[in-house]
């Protein structure tokens, strides 16, 4: 029963294609994770990545192609996170990670080393086609000591960030500058 119990909750709270928290369960983690971390003054981060020019697999490979690339790139991802953060399949080929406990400057290190990884282990992990080359780009953005801002907000800035490393030329790292948040 307890086992049967624990399957609902798997698959109530994930994605099916990819095995990443869906966005509802995502939230539901990411609020009181978000609270305790304003509340007590710790540092989090939010981190967005998004698969780089992601159509065209889909249009040159087809739709199985596609869609082994996006399982590709989640495993690697839930390899790097740690029990205590929060990752989920935001929309189709993109993903949201909160990184409990870490400054932006931590954060900005974890996202490149995972953008390294994706763009080394993605891509000949796809037997189906031979040297098919995948990156991702990243935006990050933290929960500074002033801990004025909203999930929403947080997460949104990390989305910009995202929307400057596509503008900067994919596979990258980008946050925003910080203005009212002063760095944890
Ligand atoms: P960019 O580098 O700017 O992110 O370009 P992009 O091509 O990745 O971005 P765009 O948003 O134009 O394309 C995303 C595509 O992902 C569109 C949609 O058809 C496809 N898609 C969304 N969910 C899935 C899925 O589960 N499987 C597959 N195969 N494709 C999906
Ligand atoms: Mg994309
Ligand atoms: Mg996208």
């Amino acid at each position: 029963n307890e086992r049967l119990r624990e399957e609902l909750e798997f698959l109530a709270t994930r994605d099916p294609m990819t095995g990443c928290l869906n966005r509802r369960a995502f939230y539901a983690r990411a609020e009181p994770l978000f609270r305790r971390a304003r509340e007590q003054g710790l540092p989090l981060s939010c981190l967005m990545s998004d698969i780089d020019k992601f159509k065209n697999f889909n249009d040159t490979y087809g739709h199985a192609v596609g869609d082994l690339v996006i399982q590709q790139v989640s495993r690697l991802l839930k390899r790097a996170v740690r029990p205590e953060d929060v990752l989920c399949r935001y929309g189709g080929e993109e993903f949201c990670l909160l990184l409990s406990g870490m400054n932006m400057t931590q954060a900005m290190a974890v996202a490149e080393r995972i953008r390294r990884i994706i763009e080394a282990e993605a891509g000949p992990a796809i037997q189906e086609v031979p040297n098919l080359c995948i990156t991702s780009s990243f935006g990050v953005s933290q929960l500074g000591l002033g801990g004025s801002i909203t999930l929403e907000q947080l997460i949104d800035r990390a989305d910009q960030g995202l929307y400057a490393a596509k503008e900067g030329g994919r596979n990258q790292v980008r946050c925003l500058d910080l203005v009212d948040d002063p760095v944890v």
